[in-house]
């Protein structure tokens, strides 16, 4: 029986699968022992994937309403209403909504036909609530969006700081390979992060910051470095901008972090010690209402130190999902207009140019919050959401739900019958699943692998690219669309990387523009920019230098005496997302069955919730009902709930129900980890 190589569809670790077809619907899964990211480890939701390719409830045809239709039908009506809805209302009055779990032939089509066709940069993704704030900061820094390091790099540290990532559970075959990485090397680790989990437990030391302490902690982190003499003058001097004022502008300390001095003391000789040390951050970091600032602050410390382009040493931004990498590569972000590019004149001309497109978006567009809400106050007519689930996912689910009730045309591209965005659409487009469909993912150190098809398409599902080219074909630009393959939309997506770059940026692919098909078929891993793409200390601003950006902690939340709790939220290790795959497997469930509330024994006590009981929790955007977990893991006055369920699972727990929708200023990314809620017995 065949052998084929993929790539697991979950996290951003990325780890290669040798995928083993033992009938119709039947596949063994094993670690990919040659696949650089992760050398034959899985996690328990890659091992178990075989029990989520089952057909059962699966979106066979296309549907018009509740009626079965032809592809054709389908097709020509959503390019009949995108089509009306630009001509009388203008391009902006239409959006596309993309996931990180799409491939990158996907993303690239759709932003060709949003940016360059429509003429709209409302195109935006679930990645947003994701890493936006590692993309915003990075392109502060750099000039571009460049993730530092590999995991290599891992193995090569004296020190490692996790901040706001419970790593074990979230990105576990990077724990795996840390804690294989100390165990050889004697490497020490630091788990910054307002929960003790079960990452924290494993940790030399756990700093328990406040919720949005992290700017504060970092800036303090910097000042004592200075005043240790560990700021590298020569590094900067040479290769990054530091700001007039910025020395001076710096503030932070152990208690404006929320932290205790002995800890804030334990923290800094560590880092004091070891010049070899990689930062990683995640979730905690970037969905944050300051967490461009918060991956900012990070990255200062590492340039100011002179610990960034070298072995073992720099910032390391964990993306969430699998392909999430590859949408930013492409630029299907509301954000950028495409492959690295922003909205200059210049860089405008050159993707219309590239794209011989009649038109191209000249400024950002709706970022994911915003977009709703133009969905919800009617200036969107039409949307398509393409392989994610925001009437769950997005934080104000409930307003989310009203805005696509009200949607004057939505378009789902889904794998499942029965959703709850899918809900709502008027046109629903049967979608391959993970082990049907084939294209590029990149993982968090921008290693290009391959995801490849197991079994034949079921029913008549079909690429996502595929239908956007449809479309796009039948709005009128036919030529534009044209492609007979994912070999043909890679080949075109990797000439625009090198099309007028000329070294300028680092994500340049120009070496893979005429792959044949069989190469593309036969692609092994491949990492854009190298292990170390600053190892030259060349950056992409202007006269090649980086920059320091001056950043300041956030004002702290004024005190809610009806809401006096911070509520927290995050993954659990078995589950995904919003379970509409992990939902499916029995031995996953196991783990955790159904949505907890943690809260610390002396809270639990005053607000009058047992453990093992029910509790409802109530903030300024709704209420959900969980039962309570009684943990002194939680700080005192912080409960923490899981992002995954659905009324469809737990009959509760809807976690993103009470999550409100502040954004940070500059990514516009949500803040899920910091809102006022009260708890209360049911
Ligand atoms: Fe899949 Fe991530 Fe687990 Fe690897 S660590 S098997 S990519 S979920």
């Amino acid at each position: 029986m065949t052998v084929v190589r993929t790539t697991c569809p979950y996290c951003g670790v990325g780890c290669g699968i040798k995928a083993q077809v033992t009938g119709p619907r039947d596949v063994t899964i094993k670690g990919d022992d040659a696949h650089p990211a992760n050398a034959g480890r899985l996690c328990s939701k890659g091992t178990h994937l075989g029990e989520t390719v089952g057909l059962e409830g699966r979106l066979l045809y296309p549907q018009i309403g509740n009626e079965q239709a032809e592809w054709d039908e389908a097709l020509t009506l959503i390019a009949s209403r995108f089509s009306d809805a630009v001509r009388d209302h203008g391009p902006d009055s239409v959006a596309f909504y993309v996931s990180g779990q799409i491939l990158t032939e996907d993303y690239y089509v759709a932003n060709k036909l949003m940016k360059g066709f429509i003429g709209s940069a409302n195109i935006d993704t679930n990645s947003r609530l994701c890493m936006a704030s590692a993309v915003a900061a990075h392109n502060r820094a750099f000039g571009e969006d460049v993730v530092p390091v590999s995991y290599g790099d891992l193995e090569q540290a004296e020190l490692i700081l996790l901040v706001g990532s419970n790593t074990a559970w979230c990105h576990p075959v990077i724990w795996q390979r840390i804690e294989a990485a100390r165990t050889k090397t004697g490497a020490k680790l630091v788990v910054i992060d307002p929960r003790r989990t079960e990452t924290a437990e494993c940790a030399d030391l756990h700093v328990p910051v406040a919720a949005d302490g992290d700017v504060a902690l970092f800036n303090a982190l910097l000042m004592d470095m200075q005043t240790r003499g560990l700021v590298d003058a020569n590094y900067l001097a040479q290769h990054v901008d530091v700001p007039e004022g910025f020395w001076n502008s710096l503030s932070g300390s152990a208690a404006a972090a929320g932290i205790s001095e002995a800890d804030f003391a334990a923290l800094t000789d560590l880092v004091a010690a070891h010049p070899k040390m990689v930062t990683l951050f995640s979730m905690g970091v970037n969905q944050s209402t300051s967490g461009t600032d918060k991956a900012n602050a990070i990255i200062n410390l590492h340039l100011a130190t002179g610990r960034i382009g070298k072995v073992g040493a720099g910032p390391f931004s964990m993306t969430g999902q699998p392909n999430a990498m590859g949408g930013r590569e492409v630029g299907g972000l509301a954000s950028m207009l495409a492959v690295h590019m922003g909205f200059s004149d210049e860089e405008c001309a050159a993707a219309q140019h590239y794209w011989q497109s009649p038109t191209i978006a000249r400024a950002p567009g709706l970022k994911a919050v915003d977009m709703f809400r133009a969905v919800h106050d009617g200036r969107i007519k039409a949307l398509w959401v393409m392989g994610t689930n925001p009437a769950v996912s997005m934080p104000d689910a409930g307003f989310v739900r009203e805005a696509l009730d009200k949607c004057e045309f939505l378009v789902v591209s889904e794998v499942m019958a029965e959703g709850d965005t899918a809900a709502y659409a008027d046109v629903k487009l049967p979608a391959l699943a993970w082990g049907e469909k084939a294209g590029m993912v990149t993982n968090s150190e921008r290693l290009m692998s391959r995801q490849r098809s197991l079994f034949d398409a079921p029913g008549e599902a079909k690429p996502d690219w595929w239908a956007l080219a449809e479309v796009g074909k039948r709005m009128g630009y036919r030529a534009a669309f044209d492609f007979d393959g994912p070999a043909a939309v890679f080949r075109e997506y990797a000439g625009q990387t090198a099309f007028r770059n000329d070294g300028r940026r680092k994500l340049d692919l120009g070496a893979w523009a005429e792959i044949s098909d069989g190469e593309y078929h036969e692609w092994q891993p491949a990492q854009w920019g190298g292990a170390s793409p600053f190892a030259d200390a060349t950056f992409t601003h202007n006269g090649g230098k980086a920059k320091l950006v001056a950043v300041r902690p956030p004002e702290t939340r004024p005190m809610n005496a009806a809401q006096p709790l911070t509520l927290n939220t995050g993954r659990y290790r078995d589950q995904w997302h919003t379970m509409t795959r992990t939902g499916l497997s029995p031995r996953l469930s196991q783990h955790r069955r159904e949505a907890l509330i943690e809260i610390h024994p002396a809270d639990a006590a005053i607000y009058g919730v047992t453990d093992g009981g029910l509790a409802r929790v109530h903030s300024a955007a709704g209420e959900a009902v969980f039962r309570v977990y009684i943990t002194d893991a939680q700080r005192r006055g912080e409960i923490f709930a899981p992002m995954h369920w659905t009324d469809q699972f737990a009959g509760g727990g809807r976690c993103n129900r009470i999550v409100d929708s502040a954004i940070d200023p500059v990514s516009h990314q949500p803040g899920f980890k910091n809102n006022a809620a009260a708890i209360a017995p049911v």
